[in-house]
Order: C-alpha cells, then structure tokens, then sequence
C-alpha cells in the first residue's frame, strides 16, 4: 500500500532525512520511532504531501505522492504534529467543514456522526474546540483524519501532552482503528508504540536503524539470556556453590531483596545454557530456588543499543548475526536503568557530518 524509496530530505545543508526505503502493506499498524529530531515528521509530511522531498520517491496505493498528490492525498487521514483546528468553531462545525474541505461524496451526517461516535467525542459535539480539553481536541484531531474514510491513517505523535489517562483512551482508540484501517504513529516514547504497533521502525538521524516486530526486536537482541535468580540461604555460602557451575562467565550478588535469601545475576559464556545446572547443582546442596528467569531487555534497553550502535556505524541489519561484536548493555540494577559500557569495538565511522 505504501512504498517509500530512497527517500532523503534537505534543509538547507542539513539532511533530515538520509536515504530512507521501507514499505507497508495493507493493515499494518507500524509505530515511527525515534528521539526528537530523528525525522519522523518530515517522512510523514512528505508522506502526506504537505513537504516537497529532496530525493526518491513515495507512492501510496500506487499513486507517487509529487506526481498525484490529489490521488495520493485522498487515501490518507493525517494527524499532524500540530492538528489544524479551528478554535472558534465547534466539533460539529469543525467537522463538516473537514467534509467539504475534502470533498467528501457521499451523506456528511451519517459519516460525521458515525466519526463522533467511534472517537467518543459525542458529549461535547457543540463546544467550542478553544474550550475543549487537551485529551478531547486530539479526539478531534483523529476524527478530522477520518473524514473521508481513508484507509491508511498517518498520526504524527498522537499522545504527546496528554495525562495518562487521556494517553490509554488515545491508544485504545488506535488499536480499534487499526483493526479496519492501516496506521501509522510516531512517538519518542517506546512503551505507546509497543503497545499498539505489530511492526516498529526506529529512526535515528534520519536513517533507519531497525524494522522489525517488537518481539523480534526482543529477541535478536537479548541472545546473551543473562540470568536472574533468587536464592535460599547466605551469600557467601550460595556464590561458591553457583560459582563452580561451568559454563559461567560473571556472577553477580544484588544482596537481599527478600528475607532469607539473596539475588544473583549470572551471565554465561557466549552459547552455553546453563539454568538447568544451576537448578540441579542448587538442589544438590539442598539449597531452595525462589525464582529464575531469564533477564531480558526491555525494548527500552534496545532502543539505547541500537541508537548507540547507530551512532557508531553499526546497523541492526547487518550486524543481527554479529551481536557479540555490539556495545553491551549494562544494567545498573538498583537504579533499574541500562547504560551501556564505554568501550565498544565497532570501527570509528564518521563519514556522515
Ligand atoms: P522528529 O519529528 O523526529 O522530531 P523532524 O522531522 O521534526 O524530527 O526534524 C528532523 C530534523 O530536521 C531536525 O534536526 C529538525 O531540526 C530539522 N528540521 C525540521 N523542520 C525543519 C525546517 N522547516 N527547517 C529546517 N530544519 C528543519
Ligand atoms: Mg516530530
């Protein structure tokens, strides 16, 4: 439904966007992510047909947005960063003036009302949008996008500013559009796009750093399977017994989290799995095991490491078979934050200024 090709945006001498080719097929609900300005409202307005680009091509249900922009135009609902709102008008005006704006055919008020009542915006139908809150006037936002009835909708961070509760009332309204519609969103913020994206494209000066599903993401990044367990007994006596499992690379004592026992984090040597020889050598000394899980990243953690590797010239593509070679997380477990450590091995690459 959409195939971005080889796209780049300048401006001035600054490149925005840097040879950027993905494409989305029909029903995808795919998340933009990426820090502020990585260029995710840039590829979205050009997308939409609001910014001229600099180099490649966009096409939308094969109409290239520069040759056909109308043709292009009518496919797509748009959120932008800032919503186009009329303050002085109500919803109801607002919305009408949505459907003659993009000349909509068929009976506005059935489709104006299905909209009000699908955002749930019902209640303040004849407010002025001035009076309306931050959390409604997004509602409105989403239903000027879906005058019309495009099929793919295009939201440029639609939860920045809200309170959280106005954030899962917007993310809930996302999932159920992305059952009959394809979506696009951008976010700075990891947790709104895993929630409701099936397909995460992360974004960093103006390139693209991974595109994948957040559970693949996961999952090639986190083969190192570091272990957390917790323990029966003293410290001393349980790090010399985990101590003589083989196949361990470092252990870590995190103390007492829970009377009576102790944490251990336990990063094994590169390919071994060796949470069943803990487990049998613990029940050997007669020593209970309260927990043991595998220390997984959270996407969060994953975002740092690609971005970090991005910016050292290693790309998530390229290097999915090579991870031992990408600059290790840490984690500061008290902190409950992930940093990674100073030195990487990844070759110097500054060709990009
Ligand atoms: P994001 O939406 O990911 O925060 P943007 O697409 O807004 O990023 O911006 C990408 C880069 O382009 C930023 O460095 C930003 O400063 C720059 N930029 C955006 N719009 C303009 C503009 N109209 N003129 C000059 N530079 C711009
Ligand atoms: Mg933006």
């Amino acid at each position: 439904m959409i195939e971005v090709s080889s796209l780049s945006k300048r401006y001035g001498n600054h490149l925005a966007v840097d040879n950027v080719s993905f494409s989305i097929q029909k029903g995808e609900v795919v998340g933009f992510l990426g820090p502020n300005g990585a260029g995710k409202s840039t590829i979205m307005n050009i997308m939409t047909g609001y910014l001229s680009l600099t180099a490649g091509s966009v096409s939308i249900d094969g109409f290239d947005v520069v040759e056909q922009p109308e043709e292009a135009k009518k496919r797509i609902g748009y959120l932008p960063e800032l919503p186009p709102l009329y303050t002085d008008m109500t919803v109801r005006e607002y919305l009408y003036f949505m459907c003659d704006l993009k000349k909509v055919r068929f009976p506005k008020k059935p489709h104006v009302e299905e909209i009000v009542k699908l955002v749930k915006i019902e209640n303040v139908f004849d407010r002025l949008i001035k009076n309306l809150s931050k959390g409604y006037r997004q509602r409105v936002g989403i239903a000027q996008a879906l005058i019309g009835n495009p099929d793919l909708l295009i939201l440029d961070e639609p939860t920045v500013g809200l309170d959280p509760k106005q954030i899962i009332e917007i993310r809930n309204l996302i999932a159920r559009l992305g059952k009959n519609h394809t979506v696009i969103l951008s976010s700075h913020i990891l947790s709104e796009i895993q929630e409701v994206c099936e397909r995460i494209i992360i974004i960093n000066k103006g390139k693209i750093i991974a595109d994948d599903t957040p559970d693949n993401l996961s999952k090639n990044l986190s083969k190192d399977h570091s272990l957390a367990l917790r323990v029966m007994g003293t410290e001393a006596e349980l790090q010399k017994i985990l101590a003589s499992v083989p196949g361990i690379k470092a252990l870590t004592s995190l103390g007492v989290k829970e009377k009576g026992s102790v944490d251990f984090i336990i990063e094994p040597k590169p390919g071994f799995d060796i949470r069943a020889a803990v487990s049998e050598r613990l029940a050997e000394r007669k020593k209970t095991l309260l927990s043991l899980h595998s220390n997984e990243m959270t996407l969060e953690q994953i975002f740092l490491r690609l971005t970090e590797a991005a910016d050292n010239g290693t790309l998530y593509f390229e290097e999915k078979a090579e991870l031992a070679d990408m600059p290790k997380i840490s984690f500061d477990l008290d902190m409950g934050v992930a940093t990674l450590e100073e030195e990487t091995s990844a070759e110097e690459n500054n060709e990009e200024e």
